[in-house]
Order: structure tokens, then sequence, then C-alpha cells
């Protein structure tokens, strides 16, 4: 059994210089980005082991302690809103269903931070049991990822027969009133003779497909930019089918460029994170699971709030060591660099 780490980014333990910074309470960078998306990941555990993102085995276990409590993570996402102007949150992982007290955290978020959207990352196993638990608890919305409605193809890019599972699991979402219910699916070249397939069912169902392309961050470190499957490639595969008519982006910040299906209402979206990058308009701070703050998925430079929480540091304190990180962050993803690294941890243990 080959053994996958979880990743050791560099933890820094010096505060960033932030000396050309300006006195602004906002989560800004050097480039005059300003973070309010915040991604909180829950736990590096998952009940699917998707060939793109996990190793066959699993990413090993974060010790318990050393996982974020539900407390500490309502308190980060106060001091987020609170100080920082961070104005929505989402649980991701790693599967967040994976955690028990997922609903606790859920509700001690929603107490902190009332009125601000919380919402879900998930690949819907479970969901079926909790979502009107979590819908009570306060998530206003979830995102499904799920690449084919094929069932083998399924089984083999997610190395489990869990289809129905997840086809449950939105269904529930979608009854316990936690709409939207958006559905990604990432492109792959074993899934994309389905990709149409998988839009027919989206329009069928009323969730909101988006495709995105794969990023270098899987465990196994199989990713090759010669297989990727582009956005180009994929619309003209769904065009076989489809007509497809370009509607643009939601918002700047937005990463998914949005296709009218057939004239509409359904719309299908694209996030060319590799070929179309949006790093310039990148609104994101992340936290992972044992609570450092990441300003980038490519950014191995990750500041320790975990310890400044435990040492009983105040709210501001922890504000500052949040806006010097988040100030240090990296102009774009730089995978078209001749020096491209892949960043130490996977996405699985960043939390995607
Ligand atoms: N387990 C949850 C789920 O399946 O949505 C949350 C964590 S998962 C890491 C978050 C998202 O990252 C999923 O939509 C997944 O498809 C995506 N993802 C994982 N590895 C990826 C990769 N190498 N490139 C692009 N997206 C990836």
């Amino acid at each position: 059994m080959t053994t996958v780490a979880l990743g050791i980014p560099r933890i820094r333990t010096a505060v960033p210089d932030t000396t050309d910074r300006p006195n602004v309470p906002e989560l800004v960078d050097s480039f005059g980005r300003v973070a309010r998306d915040l991604r909180v990941s829950l736990t590096e555990k998952c009940s699917l082991r998707c060939t793109y993102c996990m190793p066959e085995e699993g990413l090993p276990s974060i010790a318990r302690d050393d996982l974020l409590t539900p407390h500490e993570i309502a308190r980060l996402v106060g001091i987020g809103v609170h100080e920082l102007g961070v104005g929505e949150v989402r649980f991701t992982g790693g599967e967040p269903l994976m955690r028990a007290d997922l609903e606790t955290i859920v509700a001690a978020c929603a107490d902190v931070a009332p009125g601000v959207d919380l919402s879900l990352t998930t690949n819907g196993l479970g969901l079926e049991h909790r979502a009107g638990r979590l819908a009570e608890a306060g998530l206003h919305r979830v995102n499904v990822s799920l690449d084919t409605i094929d069932r083998d193809r399924f089984a083999a890019v997610t190395r489990r027969d869990r289809l129905p599972g997840v086809l449950a699991g939105v269904q529930a979402a979608q009854e316990a009133g936690l709409r939207p219910v958006k559905v990604n699916a990432v492109m792959l070249r074993e899934t994309l003779s389905g990709a149409a397939d998988l839009l027919s069912w989206a329009r069928e169902t009323g969730v909101a497909l988006r495709f995105i392309e794969e990023m270098p961050l899987d465990a196994d470190a199989t990713w090759q930019r010669e297989n990727l499957i582009s956005a180009a490639e994929l619309l003209e595969a769904l065009r076989e089918r489809f007509d497809l008519t370009p509607i643009g982006r939601d918002d700047p910040s937005a990463p998914a460029e949005e296709w009218r299906v057939d004239g509409g209402p359904e719309t299908v979206g694209v996030i060319a994170s590799v070929t179309r990058s949006f790093c310039a308009a990148c609104d994101r701070t992340r936290i992972t699971a044992e609570g450092t703050v990441r300003s980038c998925l490519f950014g191995d430079d990750e500041t320790d709030l975990r310890a400044a929480l435990r040492s009983g540091a105040d709210d501001e304190v922890i504000a500052q060591l949040w806006r010097a990180a988040m100030w240090g962050k990296q102009a774009g993803h730089g995978m078209d660099a001749a020096d491209f690294a892949r960043p130490a941890r996977t996405m699985g243990a960043i939390g995607g």
C-alpha cells in the first residue's frame, strides 16, 4: 500500500510583512482583491475515493484533537463575518457529512452570523437522512459533486458503487428546501461521452449543473495537461445534443461562465479553472480542517489560527493574523509557469 501524506505546507511562524498594507478591516491582498467568500474544511475523511482527488486508501487521519471544534469554527466564522467582511460561508472537506456534529457546526455558525449565506459542498452521501436537520440548523444551500449518472462509470471514478445514494441525497436536499441545488461535475476523459446525459438529467431534476476543469490537485499525482478535458472540448461534446448560447458570468468573481441550453430557461455553467483562470477576480479565503488560513488553493503558505485560538488570543489578534495571511496571497495559480510545482496539500486535504 502506498502512503500518501496529507501534505505538510509551510506553516508561517512569523507574521508576514504587511508594511504596505492599507489599514482597512477587510481581507485585502497586495493585488487589490478582497476576499469575502470563506471556505471552511471540516475533515480530511471522505466516503468516496474519486481518482482525481483522493488516494485509494484515503488521506492519513487528522488526530481528533487537531480538528477544529464546532465552537472554534463558529468563532472563526464570527470573526470573518463581523471583523473581516466575509459575506458567505461554505463548508467542505474531505466530506463534511463525515462529521457527526455537522448540524451542531451549522447551527453555531448560523447563530453567530445570522443572515449570512451558509452552504455545503458535498458528495451527497448521507444527505438523504440529514438534509432536513441541516436546513433546520440554518443551512441555506448545497452543491453536490456528481460527475456522471452512469452507475458503472460512477463506480469506476469514485471507486465506490454508490450512485443511488448520491441521487437520493440530491432529492432530499431539494425536498428540504436547500435550493438552488447545484451539481458540480469534474470533466474527465472517462465521463465525457456521458456529459450530455448528465445535462439532460440535471434539466429534468431541476438542478443547476456546472462542469469544472480538472486541476493538478489529485493525491495520486497523475494529472497531466495533455489529458485535460478543456471547457472548449466539453462544450463541443454538449453541442452535439444541445443548442448553447453564451450568457457570461453572474458576477465578475463568479468562476462559472454560463450558457443557456436550448433557449432556456435552464443553463449550464463551465468553470475553466485551468484554461481560463479566474484568479484575478478570486475572492476566496480558506480555513483548513486543522485551522490554518490558506489564501490560495495553490499557495502552500498557511497561517495557524488554531494555535492562536487555543492560546486565548482575542478576536482582534486573530483577525490581524488572518488579514496578514491574505495580504500575502499570490497573483494566480501559476500552472502556466515553467517552474510550476504542485502544492503539498491535495484538494481533499485543502477543502475544495
Ligand atoms: N466531498 C465533498 C464533495 O465531493 O463535494 C467536498 C470536498 S471535494 C474536494 C470539493 C470539490 O472539489 C468537488 O466538487 C470535487 O469534485 C472537486 N475536486 C476534487 N479534486 C479536484 C481536482 N483535481 N480538480 C478539480 N476539482 C476537484
